[in-house]
Formats: structure tokens, sequence, C-alpha cells
């Protein structure tokens, strides 16, 4: 058995919030990761994901349809924020479920498990 990552088929967060992080956190710092292309300088310190910072927010590294087939171009190089972020199970990260709503997706009762 093995578990079924919902977020695979779903991304809403990814086109719900701002998406910011430290500067340094970008690749053109010694040890930075985050392509720093698709960032967005906001603070002298802070960065955003580009596209996040909008009225309809949506990061520039999202691939596909939120709900559908759905994933992040820069999966490995993704900033804090996005490593941090916990998907919600029984309410537990309302965020999560907010994004969901937002996109018409259920709150997520339990991880569904697979043979
Ligand atoms: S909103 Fe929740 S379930 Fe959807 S991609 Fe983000 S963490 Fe995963
Ligand atoms: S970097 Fe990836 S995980 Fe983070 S908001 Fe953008 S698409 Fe989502």
């Amino acid at each position: 058995m093995s578990l079924v990552n919902p977020c695979v088929s779903c991304g809403a967060c990814c086109a719900t919030f701002r998406v910011s992080f430290y500067w340094a956190e970008g690749d053109d710092s010694a040890g930075g990761y985050v392509p720093n292309e698709l960032t967005e300088q906001i603070t002298p310190y802070h960065r955003c994901m580009q596209g996040t910072n909008a009225r309809a927010p949506r990061c520039v590294a999202l691939q596909g349809e939120i709900g559908g087939n759905i994933s992040c171009s820069i999966y490995e190089n993704r900033p804090s924020p996005c490593r941090e972020f916990a998907i919600s199970v029984a309410g537990s990260n309302p965020a999560c479920d907010k994004a969901r709503a937002k996109y018409g997706l259920a709150a997520l009762i339990t991880i569904q498990e697979v043979a």
C-alpha cells in the first residue's frame, strides 16, 4: 500500500497566496537555490515567486490545471514557504482548506491509500 499525495491533483495553494521568502534563497546568493529569474523583489530583503504578488495569484512555476494534473516545475528548488506548507487533513491546515475551497475542491478528510 502507498499513500496518494493529494497535491498532485490540486495546486490550489500555488494559485491563492503570495509566496514570499528571504532574498538569499535565490540562486544568485551563495547557498541559494530558487531560480532567481522566476522571482520578484518585494522589499529590500524579500522576494516572492513571480505571479503570486497579484490580485489573482498563480505561481509562474506551476504547470497544469488546478484540481487536475498539476506540478511544480522547480519542485527540488522550491522556496521555504512551499516546503513548509502542510497538506490539511481533517482541518489541520485551514490555509490549505481555504485554497482548495477557492477552486471548488473539498477539504481533505483522510489521505487515501492505494495498493
Ligand atoms: S492546497 Fe493543500 S492539497 Fe492543495 S496543493 Fe496545496 S497543500 Fe496540497
Ligand atoms: S514554487 Fe512550486 S510549490 Fe511553490 S508556489 Fe510555485 S508552483 Fe507552487
